[in-house]
């Protein structure tokens, strides 16, 4: 096939607009599935997405189709529609010339239809605007039309309209990326030069890759080699995903196809696979690195599940690239792993694939986010070349002697609202220590906000409240701001004098107070009372900022029933001894596992 008959293109929008929808019916146009097929939405295969209305991995699907009697290769690649897996979404991106930015003609623009339109803007993709859901009784394309204008200065004739769920207008949309996207800006003159965009792991045929043809041409049994090592590798599998796999003998500049090298033969997201004769010097990337934002401890919930819980985790960080994963202990919950995610979902997802893929339970901390300090001395500490470290454990700040200064991880928010939550949405966002960026004019009843907040504020129940304040009506969606300074201190729990490590904490010193009472008052709520009184104090460089007192037992729980009745006694002993297994001792205090991962939560 020539590159010219190539249409590489994406559909993005706002969660529930209707991608998946529109997919199906661009498969069923195209032949791929039967109209009406029971196996709706094609593309999200994985159970969480079927579960969640949501797709988390990014599938292609190469589709044929006769315009004007020339058949073309359009490759729709469907990507994740929440703002925790814009990772996938950039990485999608990179094989794309063009996006579908879809709009739910009744709801409007939303805070993700704002993000996803800057990315394929930065990106420099061609924009075929599309109202979805004209069907409805309430929708209003003329208003819809007036936002896309007014915030985009997108022309109303060039907005096109479909139902994606009564098919109308489909045709259209697909001429529409054959006339308006581009072919791909490729060479299959020159050698074979292909970038991976996704990896997925399979029993018998070892790493399977999704790759994006940059140059040159690709056969089976072709020899290859990884950028990131010199090995020699042979192509063994490779298929168009239509979307089950279709093999094919060879692949040229343009396409984008499964590419396999066999159970050794490697492969990860972001690197590169080209011909053996390749030249190392014209190598260069395109791929942006994957920032965590949010870090959370994962144990397993039992020693016993230790080691299938770390084949899991294993198996799932090849699958989505957008995880990093290292090896963590902690005295209350024995071994286990400190993951990094993207965002609060991807981490709900990554624990929800793991219990339904590999049946492995987990145990997850609350999630943190990282911080960056600037030491004094370099030579202080240890293993550091540089002056600034990044810190994903509170436990890991060094002395605040040794600390110049302190930055925390800042984004960039949208939130689109009706214009009489203004006011909620403003204090919400000033309360967690925002900064209001001038906003915008989104239509006559809603506006965009956009403010300045520090991650740590919103990794844990942001968009929940934001939800509730604004009666469900507000979208909210986040860019990465970088890293600012900050003045941060570590927070750390004493019980009867004692250092409890896992209940540390790293807080923005206008927070210091309220973190320091909120957590003495959740800690005497979860600790049982003891034998022994428990004072439980936060404590900030020596300097005690809240205090809770838990009065002792008088008697032993068991006291009552000495020379009565034996068997009860020894099921109430036997049920203490259970109990103390998921117990961790702290000077002679007992504390339930559960609360090292509760307390933290709000
Ligand atoms: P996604 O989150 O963008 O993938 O959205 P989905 O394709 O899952 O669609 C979200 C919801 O909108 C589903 O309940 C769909 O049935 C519904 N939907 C999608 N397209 C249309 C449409 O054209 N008309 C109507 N009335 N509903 C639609
Ligand atoms: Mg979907």
């Amino acid at each position: 096939i020539e590159k010219e008959k190539i249409r590489n293109f994406s559909i993005v929008a706002h969660v529930d607009h209707g991608k998946s929808t529109l997919a199906d019916r661009l498969l069923e146009l195209t032949g791929v599935i039967k109209p009406g097929a029971e196996q709706s939405q094609v593309l999200d295969q994985l159970q969480v997405e079927r579960e969640r209305g949501i797709t988390v991995k990014a599938v292609t699907a190469s589709l044929n189709y006769t315009y004007e009697n020339e058949t073309y290769l359009l490759n729709l690649i469907d990507t994740p529609g929440h703002v925790d897996f814009s990772n996938e979404v950039v990485r999608s991106i990179t094989a794309c010339q063009g996006v579908i930015l879809l709009v739910d003609a009744n709801e409007g623009v939303q805070a993700q239809t704002v993000a996803v339109h800057s990315l394929a803007k930065r990106n420099n993709l061609t924009i075929i605007p599309t109202l979805n859901k004209v069907d409805l009784p309430r929708a209003n394309p003329d208003r819809v039309k007036t936002q896309l204008n007014s915030l985009f200065h997108i022309e109303p004739e060039t907005v096109l309209s479909v139902s994606a769920k009564k098919g109308w207008g489909v045709k259209e949309l697909l001429e529409a990326v054959i006339k308006r996207i581009p072919p791909p800006p490729v060479s299959s003159d020159s050698h074979f030069r292909a970038h991976i965009i996704d990896t997925w792991h399979d029993k018998y045929r070892g790493v399977l890759c999704l790759a994006y043809i940059h140059s040159g041409n690709i056969q089976i049994g072709q020899s290859v080699r990884w950028m990131s090592d010199s090995k020699q590798q042979t192509v063994k599998y490779l298929a168009l995903l239509r979307p089950k796999e279709e093999p094919i003998d060879e692949a040229t500049a343009g396409q984008v196809v499964m590419v396999g090298c066999g159970p050794k033969g490697g492969g990860s997201v972001g690197d590169q696979l080209v011909s053996i004769e390749f030249p190392t010097t014209e190598i260069n990337s395109s791929t942006t690195p994957v920032r965590h934002m949010v870090y959370a401890g994962v144990f397993s919930a039992d020693k016993s599940q230790h080691t299938l819980l770390g084949e899991a985790i294993k198996k799932l960080a090849l699958n989505d690239s957008a995880v990093s994963v290292k090896p963590d202990s902690s005295p209350a919950l024995g071994q286990g792993w400190r993951v990094g995610f993207l965002g609060l979902l991807h981490l709900d997802v990554f624990t929800q694939r793991l219990l339904q893929e590999y049946k492995a339970e987990a145990i997850l901390t609350a999630p943190s986010v990282p911080y960056k300090i600037k030491v004094k001395g370099a030579k202080l500490i240890k293993h550091y070349k540089g002056d600034e470290i990044i810190i994903t454990n509170p436990l890991q700040l060094p002395d605040p002697h040794n600390i110049a200064e302190y930055y925390e991880p800042f984004v960039k928010g949208t939130i689109i609202t009706p214009v009489e939550y203004i006011g909620a949405v403003t204090t919400l966002c000033i309360d967690r220590r925002g900064s209001p960026l001038p906003s915008s004019v989104v239509d006559e009843n809603n506006t965009m906000m956009q403010f300045i907040l520090p991650l740590s504020e919103i990794v844990v129940d942001f968009h929940d409240t934001l939800k509730s304040i604004t009666a469900g009506f507000a979208s909210f969606d986040y860019e990465d701001y970088g890293f600012h300074k900050s003045v941060l201190v570590r927070m750390d729990i004493l019980l009867n004098g004692t250092l409890v490590e896992e209940l540390s904490t790293i807080v923005h010193v206008s927070r210091l107070e309220y973190s320091a009472r909120r957590l003495t008052e959740k800690l005497k709520e979860m600790i049982p009372r003891q034998m022994v009184q428990i004072a439980i104090q936060a404590v900030v460089s020596g300097k005690v900022y809240s205090r809770e007192t838990i009065k002792a037992y008088r008697k032993d729980v068991t006291a009552k029933l000495y020379g009565g009745d034996v068997t009860r006694r020894k099921k109430l002993l036997k049920q203490q001894a259970e109990g103390k297994k998921k117990m961790r001792s702290v000077a002679n205090i007992k504390i339930p596992r559960n609360t090292f991962i509760d307390v933290l939560k709000r």
